[in-house]
């Protein structure tokens, strides 16, 4: 299942609603369908997520993504993503046992949402994002036949789903301005998926390149924010969404070193007109090789 990313020939039903809808909906232990959902996975996790599963086994997340999940890059749009890993050689999820699931107090995003799919939406000329449901309805799921009604509001509340989404906002927020800023900028550099990937997904691996002294010797960042993105996991997640919106968007929140600045600046002043210079040098031989002889 994925319930945050229905792929176009998923039982997603096409009309979508706000969080005052009702849904006819209840999944609970003794249902006849226990367990379908958990056995054949296809679900997305956002950072929080990773942290959160991370922080359950007591691993970092370096070692977390190695050993529950697979990258794969979202969409067209070359943005870095990652999944839950499914058991070798099967497709159900590692974290399911026959009582349910074993992490279910830190079950993913996608997990909470199912059987409702969370569109984020963005206009072309909106910086923020609006939220709209869309309902899944897969034949193997019998909790669509449950009497139970509940209103979206209250089914996000009852799924802990308000403080997920909070702290995935700033990562859904770089995922719909890079997608709308879409071919324009052209398919991303290796460097700058590698970049999204760590910032996003590896947070501990973040905080060292935080801490380390390239970083510090060119972002002017106070004593008290660099301890507390060294301490405080969610304080490292939400600088991480900033720092990636200044590298790939060029919205400055966080000082630069003036002094190093400013040699960047001249760096990239001489390359580009190194580069400028040879493709001259380049055109002045192309046309003088191409000129008829007399
Ligand atoms: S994390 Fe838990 S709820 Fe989600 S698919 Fe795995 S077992 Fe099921
Ligand atoms: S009712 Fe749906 S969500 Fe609940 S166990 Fe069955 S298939 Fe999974």
């Amino acid at each position: 299942m994925d319930a945050e990313n229905p792929a176009p020939a998923s039982p997603v039903l096409p009309r979508s609603f706000d969080e005052t809808h009702k849904i006819r909906f209840e999944c609970r232990r003794g249902i006849a369908c226990w367990n379908a959902c958990c056995s054949n996975i296809d679900i997305s996790l956002t950072p929080y997520d990773v942290l959160r599963l991370a922080r359950r086994q007591d691993l970092s997340t370096t070692e977390f993504l190695w050993k529950y999940t697979v990258p794969y890059e979202m969409e067209k749009d070359g943005i870095a993503g990652v999944k839950l890993k499914p058991v070798d050689g099967g497709t159900a999820c590692r974290f399911m046992e026959s009582a349910g699931c074993s992490v279910y107090a830190d079950r993913p995003t996608a997990c909470r949402y199912y059987p409702v799919a969370l569109l984020s939406l963005r206009r072309q000329d909106e910086n923020v994002d609006r939220q709209s449901y869309a309902l899944v309805e897969e034949s193997h799921c019998l909790g669509h036949r449950e009497p139970r009604e509940i209103t979206v509001a209250d089914y996000r509340a009852e799924q802990g789903l308000p403080e997920y989404d909070e702290l995935a906002r700033g990562w859904r927020q770089l995922i719909l301005k890079k997608k709308s800023s879409g071919p324009a900028v052209g398919k991303p550099s290796q460097r700058s998926l590698e970049l999204f990937f760590m910032a996003c997904y590896d947070l501990d691996r973040f905080r060292s390149f935080v801490a380390s002294e390239g970083f510090g010797r060119i972002h002017d960042l106070p004593d008290d924010e660099i301890r507390a993105i060294l301490e405080d996991d969610v304080a490292a997640m939400q600088f991480a969404f900033r720092f990636l919106r200044q590298v790939l968007f060029g919205e400055m929140s966080i000082a630069l070193h003036a002094e190093n600045t400013e040699a960047r600046r001249v760096r990239l002043a001489e390359q580009r007109a190194r580069i400028e210079r040879e493709a001259a040098e380049r055109l002045a031989r192309e046309e003088a090789g191409d000129l008829p002889e007399d």
